[in-house]
């Protein structure tokens, strides 16, 4: 039998013990950052960093998988998430009605392939013919009309349609699309089931594309910053690191892709300087007015947030 005194110590120190691990919880899910992604290679620059920092220091970025940019979108604009790898244009867009977001870095550069049935052997065949794309707001939907004007051809020669990337290499098989541009590795997946055959690869259409970012609320910025300086930093080192290799083991992890569709549409991408320069923004912002994702794109100094 314990005596009075000993249990009474004993019950303090337990309750000590309870309160410290609660304690050390409540600071955790409070350092956690949350960044919402889609499984695709465009991705790899933030998935590689949360890798990193769990081997490096054991602090985790908590990721939240999503299986369409517009449920990713809508976590985003509502805050559940802090941040979130996207499609450039489709934030730029959100900027524009309002969504409480900065863009920080690329999310990788070039890594877009135009996929087309066996078919058509250039640009021209697809007169007539239908292409899908995954999103109006997006470089996919920029690559095709800078494919089809080197062919001569206008949006109104085609029929376009948006399907689900994970559709699309099985509607270019099937015959019910001629062709498609979207994130990797859905091109890679058709041509390593030899549905179909790369017309063009992004930068014989547009040196140095931009397509995805990695974009992070304001509220996170304004109430972080030097979690969030800490964190883009950590970004861009992990995104110089992506050699091939250290790409595909990533991508193995997280994608579930077979080891050929990974080797195929790694070729196409690159991780290196993901600085968001006023340049480049410039040529996108070009470009999205050409096409007319949109008339009034927002600002560099507006949407493009560079001084950590
Ligand atoms: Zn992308």
């Amino acid at each position: 039998m314990l005596g009075r005194k000993k249990y009474v110590w004993l019950m303090v120190c337990l309750l000590g013990l309870f309160l410290t691990a609660c304690g050390k919880k409540g600071k955790g899910a409070e350092d956690q950052i949350k960044i919402a992604y889609l499984p695709i290679t465009h991705s790899l620059a933030v998935l590689e960093e949360a890798d990193e920092l769990e081997k490096k220091s054991g602090s985790k970025i908590e990721l939240v998988k999503y299986g369409s940019w517009p449920e990713l979108l809508d976590a985003l604009n509502t805050g559940r998430v802090d941040g979130a790898s996207v499609l450039i244009e489709l934030a730029m867009k959100s900027r524009q009605e309002g969504a409480k977001i900065k863009a920080v870095a690329l999310g990788h550069k070039d890594g877009n392939v135009i996929v087309v049935s066996k078919k058509i052997d250039k640009i021209e065949d697809l007169k007539g013919k239908t292409f899908a794309i995954p999103h109006r707001q997006s470089s996919h939907h920029i690559l095709l009309r800078e494919a089809l004007e080197k062919g001569g051809l206008s949006i109104d020669d085609i029929n376009v349609t948006e399907l689900a990337p994970t559709e699309m290499p099985s509607a270019l098989a099937s015959g019910t699309i001629d062709g498609y541009c979207v994130a990797e590795p859905f091109g890679a997946m058709a041509v390593t089931a030899d549905a179909g055959k790369v017309l063009y690869t992004s930068e014989e259409l547009w040196e140095d594309s931009l397509c995805c970012g990695l974009v992070l609320s304001e509220n996170f910025l304004k109430n972080r910053p030097e979690a969030a300086k800490k964190f883009v930093e950590d970004y861009k080192s992990a995104g110089a690191s992506l050699s091939k290799e250290k790409a595909k083991e990533t991508a193995k992890k997280y994608l579930q892709q077979p080891e050929k569709v990974l080797d195929l549409s790694l070729q196409w991408i690159s991780y290196e300087d993901l600085d968001i320069t006023k340049e480049t923004y410039q040529v996108l912002c070009d470009k999205v007015k050409k096409y007319g994702l949109s008339d009034n794109p927002p600002a560099f100094e507006d949407f493009v947030k560079n001084d950590f």
